[in-house]
């Protein structure tokens, strides 16, 4: 069995994973709930011994938002609740905890590396993976390798591209970065200024679904822009990347056979002449279970370790 740990922007996941790469068990809490623990790290370590119970694990992997230091185990920087866990080397206490290897790295890496290793279908060797959840994600894999780059950087900047210099500035220092507009934080934003008032737990689930069965005029307007700016950021990732492939998930892409023949559409009017038509933008097959998956396979696992599959 493999663990695979997930620091997302709203909740902490852990899946328990065979050798073969089924899913056998998964949990999730509000990471809120941890954070207002006095002591983070024992909460954390207390609630994934808790999951465990007796099973044996033979390794582990760790995703999480945020620019994570690949090489030292740890999130290097990021924002709001995760700051929490900034600088604290958590593939070396959980390494040291469950005496087996782990490995730490940014959660749209392991998405993509989960897609990459458990469903990219043949003759598939470059993919981009953008996740729109509470922020954008975004990873490549080049030819059986994940792109990293300097300073760990490398491919998971999507979501920080500019799409509008003139538009609102963005808590990474640029202007109109492509999450500010896309993001299920962007979309909770134009609810609020469009003021309407989607009451559930998840408004942005709701929207989707209600844009399904009603034609009403200003959800219609907040879909096609929404559309619009994903779009010119997925060409522009498209013309820095150059996948053959680009999956699209994260919550809001649970909707996304609303949303892909549109997007298509657009992307091909505005990419350049090599890609235009070649691209091929997909929904996740895995969903929710691609960072999982791809943090318990993690190629640094594989690499370093005999328990290859
Ligand atoms: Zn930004």
């Amino acid at each position: 069995m493999r663990l695979a740990i997930e620091f997302g922007g709203t909740n902490f996941k852990l899946g328990l994973i065979d050798n073969s790469g089924n899913v056998i068990r998964i949990d999730s809490i509000p990471l809120q709930h941890l954070i207002q623990e006095k002591n983070i790290l024992k909460a954390i370590l207390s609630y994934v011994n808790k999951f465990l119970g007796s099973e044996q694990i033979v390794c582990g992997g760790i995703s999480s938002k945020g620019l994570v230091d690949h090489d030292k185990g740890m999130v290097q920087d990021d924002v709001g609740e995760g700051k929490l866990i900034e600088n604290i080397p958590l593939r070396d206490i959980f390494s040291d905890e469950f005496s087996v290897p782990f490995i730490m790295d940014n959660d749209a890496r392991c998405y993509a590396w989960g897609e990459w290793r458990f469903s990219r279908d043949q003759g598939i060797n470059n993919l981009t993976v953008i996740t729109f959840g509470t922020g954008i994600g975004c990873a490549s894999v080049f030819n059986g390798k994940m792109l990293y780059g300097s300073d760990h950087l490398g491919g998971v900047m999507g979501g920080h591209i500019s799409i509008d210099k003139n538009g609102p500035r963005c808590h990474c220092g640029n202007y109109g970065c492509f999450e500010l507009y896309c993001s299920k934080n962007a979309l909770l934003k134009q609810f609020s200024s469009h003021n309407l008032e989607l009451i559930d737990d998840d408004p942005v689930k709701l929207f989707f679904s209600q844009l399904r069965k009603k034609n009403n005029k200003i959800k219609n307007k907040i879909f096609e822009s929404f559309i619009q700016h994903v779009s010119v950021g997925l060409t522009n990732i498209i013309h820095a990347y150059g996948p053959d492939v680009v999956v699209l998930g994260g919550g809001i892409m649970k909707s996304a056979d609303l949303m892909i023949d549109k997007i298509t559409h657009l992307v091909n009017e505005m990419a350049f002449t090599v890609p235009r038509g070649r691209i091929k933008i997909i929904q996740s097959k895995l969903g929710d279970t691609a960072p999982l998956l791809g943090a318990a396979f993690h190629p640094s696992l594989e690499k370093n370790h005999e328990y290859t599959i």
